[in-house]
């Protein structure tokens, strides 16, 4: 649904953005999900983010703020205690001026609106190995600022997003289904995820028996919801915060570097150009544990290596589920897309398991 100057203007004026705001209806930024704009005070003192929340992706706009909200709320309080500056550090929320944290339009959209984060750069590559620390950093402090966050109060988003057993159970029915007979495409990499069912289970089994925790977790820990410092390179604020919920710390750092620590597109169809780098999967977690690491057991830390390659297969497996179904899900370019992208997945996969050891010893020196 497109967004018109009129219609913008009139949610604009909905927000308490401290006086009259002048619109662009151009969209801004390289955001998949979510319609985001920019608008300005009408004196050019201050721009902010006006944005429509995908209501077909996230079907509960209220409780997304409510987490959004809460969490927020709770890093700003962190923040301070720490001497930083939460204009800059966190999101911050405009309310409405009717005191509301998210603004329904006549058609039924839900906008929110942030103060646009000043003088930084939104990466969309990895394109050094300090700017993969730096980010590594940013969201290990981001987890450690949350640590103390009642994790179980926040609403699923996304429902069951990384239950890694459930998504194979999905893979399962689509392959019994197969809707469009592809299955006989496939049957090395059929073979291959059901060598792998067990590892499915691994840690949400370690979550169920107590050995690694519940945590705040932001579910979609690419390089480009990192803001960093324009003119200090230091990372300064993790943004896009619609997919927070309750998951394990493994998942944000598996993700990181299922999509970080390779120079390949996702969609890569030749595999011999898929190499897993673990150098780059060292750097990222010396900067994660370095800002998270303290309060981290060594089960948790372990299962970081977990989670690169659950998080890899997972996604895998997805693509693979979509491929099956008829590619509903995951917008295709080409016919097989989905194909070479789980193919992609599964080769990472395969490289890490080849190093496995040396992952673990990586995030858990001599465990320690
Ligand atoms: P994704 O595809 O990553 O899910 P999205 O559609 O959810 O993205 P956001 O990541 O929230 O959208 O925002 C899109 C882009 O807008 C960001 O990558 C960033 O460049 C910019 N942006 C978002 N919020 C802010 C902010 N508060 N200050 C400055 N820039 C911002
Ligand atoms: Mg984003
Ligand atoms: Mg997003």
């Amino acid at each position: 649904k497109s967004v018109t100057l009129s219609l913008l203007q009139s949610v604009a004026n909905a927000f308490d953005f401290g006086g009259p705001v002048l619109c662009d209806a151009h969209h801004y930024g390289e955001g998949h999900i979510n319609d985001t704009f920019v608008v300005w005070r009408e004196d050019h003192s201050k721009r902010f983010i006006l944005q429509r929340i995908n209501t077909d992706t996230f079907t509960n706009p209220v409780g997304l703020m409510e987490n959004v909200c809460g969490v927020t709320r709770h890093l700003r309080a962190k923040i301070l205690a720490e001497g930083g500056d939460p204009a800059r550090e966190t999101l911050n929320v405009i309310p409405t001026l009717s005191g509301s944290t998210y603004y329904l339009d006549a058609d039924g959209g839900a906008w929110r609106a942030y103060d646009f984060v000043e003088d930084t750069i939104c990466l969309q590559q990895v394109g050094s190995e300090t700017d993969f620390r730096t980010v590594a950093e940013t969201l290990g402090k981001f987890q450690n600022q949350l640590e103390d966050y009642p994790a179980s109060t926040l609403h699923e988003t996304i429902a069951r997003f990384h239950d890694t057993p459930n998504r194979y159970a999905n893979f399962e029915k689509a392959l019994a289904a197969d809707a469009l007979s592809r299955a006989k495409n496939i049957t090395s990499e059929i073979e291959f995820i059901h060598a792998r069912e067990q590892d499915c289970h691994v840690l949400l089994d370690q979550l169920a028996a107590g050995e690694i925790p519940l945590r705040v977790t932001h579910n979609d820990t690419k390089i480009n919801n990192v803001l960093i410092d324009a003119a200090t390179g230091k990372g300064i604020c993790v943004i896009d915060l619609d997919t927070v919920m309750p998951g394990l710390s493994a998942y944000d750092f598996g993700d990181s570097i299922r999509t970080g620590a390779n120079d390949c597109a996702e969609d890569e169809p030749d595999q011999s150009k898929v190499h897993f780098d673990l150098h780059l999967y060292e750097v990222f977690a010396k900067g994660y544990l370095s800002t998270a690491g303290a309060s981290m057991s060594m089960a948790e830390k372990k299962s970081l290596a977990w989670g690169a390659r659950l998080m890899t297969l997972e996604c895998g497996i997805r693509f693979l589920t979509d491929y099956l179904e008829g590619d509903h899900y995951f917008h295709i370019a080409r016919p097989d897309h989905n194909l070479d992208r789980a193919r992609t997945q599964f080769t990472l996969v395969r490289q890490m398991e080849e190093v496995f050891d040396q992952m673990l010893e990586i995030v858990c020196p001599d465990n320690r």
